[in-house]
């Protein structure tokens, strides 16, 4: 798809320099060289109106192409896990849980990645709403996916005993 779209940008931008070359050679030739420079709009829109039909049908074609490809660019990338509304959740540590012990954003509930591999790995990420999460215990110091589900599971034990 990448590869489509800079060979119509490259296909637009040829078509467009042709076109100018076109004009330009044209309002010259018309005007017995480069005597006259004022600029006519009149005789240039004429030239333009005068252009043979494929030219123009391709540059609409183009054009349109263009356009679909914009529109379809536009669209937002969702992440690839949608979110469970079911899913039950409980907060801890900043963020919330599922039963699974997986990680789901506080604002949104859409799953967290790691935000930087390798440099904190206490911080998370929402690819859905853009939202840094930090885990945290709760005297506030930084806590790994690792640390976190371990108190996670001690705490429900104890919770339930
Ligand atoms: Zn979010």
């Amino acid at each position: 798809m990448k590869k489509l779209k800079k060979i119509l940008i490259w296909l637009l931008s040829s078509v467009c320099a042709a076109l100018i070359a076109y004009v330009v050679l044209k309002y010259i030739d018309s005007y017995n060289g480069l005597r006259n420079l004022s600029v006519h709009i009149q005789d240039l829109l004429l030239i333009l109106a005068n252009l043979p039909t494929p030219l123009w049908a391709t540059i609409v074609l183009i054009a349109i192409c263009f356009l679909y490809i914009y529109l379809n660019t536009q669209k937002p990338q969702y992440p690839q896990e949608p979110p469970n509304v079911q899913e039950k959740l409980h907060e801890a540590f900043g963020v919330y849980w599922n039963n699974q012990y997986k990680l789901r954003c506080l604002k949104c509930k859409w799953p967290l990645k790691c935000a930087s591999k390798g440099h904190d790995p206490s911080l998370f990420w929402c690819s859905n709403c853009n939202t840094k999460l930090p885990l945290r215990d709760p005297n506030g110091n930084p806590l790994t996916e690792a640390n976190a589900i371990e108190q996670l599971k001690k705490m429900l034990t104890n919770g339930s005993t």
